[in-house]
């Protein structure tokens, strides 16, 4: 057997065993307890965990990083949006780029090989933002997938120019169609908007991800609608709805009625919630909502959820650090997943329910798929959660990406 890369000393991400995997051609070849034979590469896992690498479900390139003189004061999703409307005026390809790059960079050394970007498309960016952002995708072909989803952020119905960009961004190289539903006038027009959404999805046989009910106020509950127009399209399992905070603020009784049509849809939800819990509730008495997606709820109906950085460190959100456990640790907060089954869902959502939506038929630790690992100094679900620890190696297609070490140094008194 002629191997090009062997991982020695790993446990399986499933269930903890002994593992040793051999890489060929930027393959899986073979996956053993001991006793495979020397490849031209060795590396030794530690007795860390060998698991395929994260997926990030949703995120916001183009703005990534942009700080200084966009400090958001309300601290709400609403100022957040102005600001970025009159940030984005003189936004540059170049400065897109470098942003990008860098939030890329932190991704795929905390072991995300696949990332989701949502991209403006309205009235004021026209594509120029996409021109920004299709450029960071092919800066970085080497290092990480990227898919690109037209977003709406300003409306449809709101800014009717923008149906007109979103044709236009579909056959500039978007992937998917995105949305804002509640960002329109009333359920009507978000109805509308909808529609119009799948209208293009129709035309390009793409698949749909949008911001779903990002806001306290339980009157919205677009989510509904997308379902059921997911069901009337046949686009069953090629829908994503992300956010969802409205759930949080709507009584039971609509909930169940809503989830279950969720299900039915075959929608998976994304939840994003560090950023929903900064900006969800801003403005609300107590007892606030807890501002995100009903995800114990979701998950006991049987519907696929992932979670997503969303932004980082800008004026939507001042932190994060592109590392999907640190955004999959605090969802279990948010959503009190601390039973063991539910702490080995939330390490999941960034791993195989993600790979669910991207879709990526051929995700995982086993042979034939393509070689895209993590090695990561943690020996249970927990472990990682808790500590969010190195990723020792990030493997892509059979090559080393990166290395991670850690140091720490004691010095004991005597
Ligand atoms: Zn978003």
């Amino acid at each position: 057997m002629n191997l090009d890369l062997v991982i020695r000393n790993g446990i399986l991400d499933t269930s903890g065993e002994p593992v040793e995997v051999g890489i060929a051609d930027g393959h899986i070849v073979a996956i053993e307890p001991e006793g495979l034979p020397d490849g031209a590469q060795v590396l030794d896992a530690g007795g860390g965990m060998i698991s395929p690498a994260f997926i990030e479900s949703h995120f916001h390139l183009e703005n990534a990083l942009i700080w200084d003189g966009a400090i958001n004061r309300s601290g709400t999703l609403r100022e957040a949006i102005e600001l970025y409307a009159e940030v984005k005026k003189r936004l540059t390809v170049d400065d897109i780029v470098e942003r990008a790059g860098r939030a890329i960079r932190e991704a795929v050394a905390h072991g995300t090989l696949w990332l989701r970007s949502h991209v403006d498309i309205d009235h004021i960016a026209k594509l120029s933002i996409l021109e920004g952002v299709a450029a960071a995708r092919e800066a970085n072909r080497d290092i990480i997938d990227v898919q690109l989803v037209a977003f709406p952020q300003l409306g449809l119905t709101r800014n009717p120019e923008a149906v007109d960009m979103m044709w236009a961004a579909m056959e500039k190289g978007c992937d998917l169609v995105g949305g804002m539903p509640h960002g329109e006038r009333d359920m009507d027009d978000a109805a509308r908007h909808i529609e119009i959404a799948f209208e293009i999805a129709k035309a390009y046989d793409a698949d749909v991800d949008m911001h779903i009910d990002e806001t306290d106020d339980p009157y919205w509950h677009s989510l509904e609608l997308l379902a059921e127009k997911t069901i009337e399209m046949g686009w069953q399992g090629r829908v994503t709805a992300s956010h969802c905070c409205a759930m949080s603020a709507w009584d039971d009784a609509l909930a169940e009625r809503v989830i279950d049509k969720v299900r039915e849809a075959g929608i998976s939800v994304v939840t994003n919630a560090p950023i929903n819990l900064m900006l969800e509730g801003r403005e609300l008495p107590h007892p606030k909502p807890r501002g995100i997606a009903r995800v114990k709820e979701l998950i006991e109906a049987g519907v696929n959820v992932a979670c997503g950085q969303d932004d980082l460190q800008n004026m939507f959100y001042s932190y994060g650090k592109m590392d999907p456990l640190e955004v999959a640790v605090i969802t279990a907060h948010a959503a009190h997943l601390s039973a063991p089954h539910e702490i080995q869902a939330a390490f999941d959502m960034p791993r195989y329910n993600a790979a669910r939506l991207w879709p990526l038929p051929d995700y995982g630790l086993k042979v034939g798929a393509e070689a895209n690992l993590i090695v990561l100094d943690a020996r249970s679900a927990v472990e990682a959660l808790r500590r969010q620890p190195d990723r020792r190696y990030v493997i892509r297609k059979g090559r080393v990406l990166t290395e991670t070490r850690t140091d720490v140094r004691w010095y004991r008194p005597a």
